[in-house]
């Protein structure tokens, strides 16, 4: 656990993406509040909590005490989304929601002026190592259409399939924030790695 913290942390990586999958949601177990804790002793990254778990408001807490920066739930997991942006940010973190790839943007409108980040899954969640699903780099695109239009602040994150080779598609998408795991941790320089994509935001950012 200590030498992956490190690995992201001498990347020049600035976020580290928990996966807290419990076994409902998503048909893996990751791990829970306590391995967070743990890290957070060990790590000055900011702690962005990715909560893949059903009814996340029973397990809130926890996950702010445990010392995230940031926590996104799945707005399919949660029938009061807006109250539970709330009490995150009451808090005093971000706050973020999360859709699966068949949950089209319309059904977080009435969330995209409240929240501070919005997860956009770009495969079904639950394994690491999967390919983006091409369709869904639209809905970056819309989401930051949105934003636009309607003077919002989210950031707008992509988590899953991302690699040096889709990095583009999704930058030019106007993504802030892209989540890597399995393309990170098998990629021989990670720093080098974290770089190019840095550089590539950086030439988009240009154009
Ligand atoms: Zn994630």
């Amino acid at each position: 656990m200590r030498n992956a913290l490190l690995s992201v942390s001498t990347s020049g990586a600035q976020w580290l993406h928990l996966d807290v999958m419990d076994g409902h949601f998503v048909p893996n177990l990751t791990f829970g509040p306590k391995m967070i804790q743990d890290m957070r002793k060990h790590s000055d990254l900011f702690f962005d909590t990715h909560l893949m778990v059903e009814q996340p408001e029973q397990l809130l807490d926890e996950y702010i005490n445990a010392g995230s920066d940031a926590i996104t739930f799945h707005l399919e997991a949660v029938t009061h989304a807006h109250r539970l942006v709330q009490r995150i940010q009451d808090a005093g973190i971000l706050a973020g929601i999360a859709l699966v790839p068949s949950t089209p943007i319309d059904a977080v409108s009435e969330l995209l002026p409240l929240v501070d980040l919005v997860l956009v899954m770009t495969v079904n969640p639950g394994f690491g190592g999967q390919k983006l699903i091409p369709q869904c780099v639209n809905k970056i695109k819309k989401l930051a259409d949105f934003r636009l239009q309607n003077e919002s602040r989210y950031k707008i994150a992509v988590d899953g399939g991302v690699n040096i080779e889709t990095a583009a598609q999704i930058l030019n998408a106007e993504a802030d924030i892209l989540v890597m795991g399995s393309a990170f941790f098998s990629a021989g320089n990670r720093r080098q790695l974290v770089q190019d994509i840095f550089n590539m935001q950086r030439i988009s950012g240009d154009t």
